[in-house]
């Protein structure tokens, strides 16, 4: 018997569920993908590089269209929203936008990819002219068509996270001059305040004019509705156009009115196959669920595009009758602004604060490549382990060109629950061009190591 699934949410993790069940199902599973909006199966994350000037086409981040999906087999419904999901009938009622119809679809299993949706704060003038969110490929056009027309000479990006900084710095190479408004001591609060300052300091470098510990109570409009300057408790900052980067929520409204359980953090809960909890015919993945860090063994909405491809696979798998899970995350992200790269994998130290370790941190300097090899560079590493036992809890980088992706060997050794000890003998290869003869991640390791024996011989009669 064929088994009916339905998708809601065609992007990274609804369409790599549909793809894998459909290939390695066939003709045994039969999908209907329902998209409210224009688009499959894009690279958000490509949004500051297009709007920077790197890329120059949008359809370069589109990973596979419409079309593409329909060849492959999958009934995709673009532009029609779900706007009910009835989980005792089986079936969803849908609404064509274009057409301007409601119909109802029947599954026997259904999986929810709805993403996120953008934080659009609830002040005075939010919806002028001129205030964007760079949430979508129509977003990102949005933006570069009102560059390109207004011309804006000064920018203001409210919110220091990943986005927002990815985005000053492409309004910066477009010639703009970019303020960054956060209401956090330091911009990137992904990374503790102390690594957090070099962004800081390295958005300066580039011209960024940042404001931290600076709450947005509004936006000023001039007489057309258009931005005028964004209003903060200590004064107005003129602005012609505006970016918000003030983070995402889980798009859980649909599944909370259908009586799904969310989590602290209003995402959907899954076990390791991806299976609503207590829901065997309802799976979720991507921006809309929680996920388990393995570290703090706490729930987070950790919203990112490589969590929500692998969740559509395991989906996809389990759909199809074969097997695959997805244990949890270790909380890995990185980014960069102009020539520093940011990264941090496991817990800041007051994450590690809130899940009740006792822990020691060190922090070391140190190149990117033998300090005799032509182009070496400084790179950063903060390195934080259990008290006592040595487990490694969380690292953080900042540095230059080289540095970032170091972070993936701390995130095996996380994976692994490997302690600082054994991080010391790991064999990473060395040569001059590539790294100092002591990795950095070794010499954190060494050093950290040294700090958790004295916390045990400061514990000894
Ligand atoms: C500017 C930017 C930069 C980023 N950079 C990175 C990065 O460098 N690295 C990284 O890992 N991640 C990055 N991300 C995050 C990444 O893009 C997301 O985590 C990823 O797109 C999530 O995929 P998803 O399928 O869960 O959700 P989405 O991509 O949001 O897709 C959900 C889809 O569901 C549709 N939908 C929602 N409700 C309904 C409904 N009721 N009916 C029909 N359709 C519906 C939406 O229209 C949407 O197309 C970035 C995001 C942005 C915005």
């Amino acid at each position: 018997m064929t088994e009916r699934i339905v998708v809601i949410g065609a992007d990274a993790a609804g369409m790599s569920a549909a793809s894998q069940a459909l290939r390695i199902a066939g003709d045994a599973v039969q999908i209907v993908a329902f998209e409210r909006g224009g688009h499959t199966s894009y690279s958000a994350c490509g949004i500051p590089y297009w709007v920077a000037g790197d890329i120059d086409e949008p359809e370069r981040l589109i990973a596979r269209s419409p079309d593409a999906h329909r060849r492959n087999g999958i009934d995709l419904r673009m532009r029609t929203a779900v706007e009910e999901i009835d989980l005792q009938a089986g079936r969803v009622a849908a609404h064509d936008l274009a057409a301007g119809r409601s119909y109802r679809e029947s599954f026997d299993s259904l999986v929810i990819a709805t993403g996120a949706v953008p934080v659009r704060p609830p002040l005075p003038g939010v919806d002028a002219v001129g205030v964007f969110g760079v949430q979508t490929l129509d977003d990102g056009a949005a933006l570069l068509a009102d560059l390109d027309r207004a011309q804006p000479r000064r920018a203001v990006v409210v919110g220091g996270g990943y986005i927002g900084v990815e985005m000053a710095e492409a309004l910066v190479r477009r010639g703009v001059a970019v303020t960054v408004v956060d209401q956090a001591a330091q911009p990137m609060t992904t990374l503790d305040p102390d690594m957090g300052a070099a962004v800081h300091q390295a958005m300066q470098g580039i011209g960024i004019d940042v404001h931290t510990d600076t709450a947005v109570t509004g936006f000023e409009t001039s007489g057309d509705r258009r931005i005028r300057s964004v209003v903060t408790a200590d004064g107005s900052i003129p602005a012609d156009v505006v970016v918000l980067g003030l983070g995402v929520r889980p798009n859980t409204a649909l599944a909370r009115n259908a009586g799904l359980p969310l989590g602290d953090q209003g995402g959907l809960r899954t076990n390791v196959q991806m299976q609503v909890l207590g829901y065997d015919c309802v799976w979720a993945g991507g921006d809309c669920v929680e996920v388990l860090n393995l570290v703090s063994g706490q729930y987070q909405h950790v919203p990112l595009g490589t969590h929500a491809n692998k969740h559509g696979r395991v989906i996809g798998h389990n759909l199809a009758g074969s097997y695959a899970t997805f244990p949890g995350v270790v909380g890995t992200a990185v980014s960069k602004v102009c020539h520093l790269e940011i990264a941090r994998t496991g817990l800041r130290e007051r994450d590690a604060r809130r899940a009740g370790f006792a822990y020691v941190t060190v922090t070391v300097r140190s190149g990117t490549k033998a300090a005799y090899f032509p182009g070496t560079r400084q790179m950063t590493v903060k390195m934080i382990a259990e008290r006592c036992t040595g487990r490694l809890l969380g690292v953080q980088i900042v540095g230059s060109e080289g540095s970032a992706k170091r972070i993936d060997t701390a995130a095996t050794a996380l994976w692994n629950r490997m302690t600082v000890e054994e991080i010391t003998a790991l064999d990473l290869a060395y040569a001059p061009p590539f790294s100092p003869v002591w990795d950095p991640i070794l010499v954190a390791a060494r050093q950290a190591a040294a700090a958790v024996r004295q916390t045990g011989a400061d514990r000894s009669p």
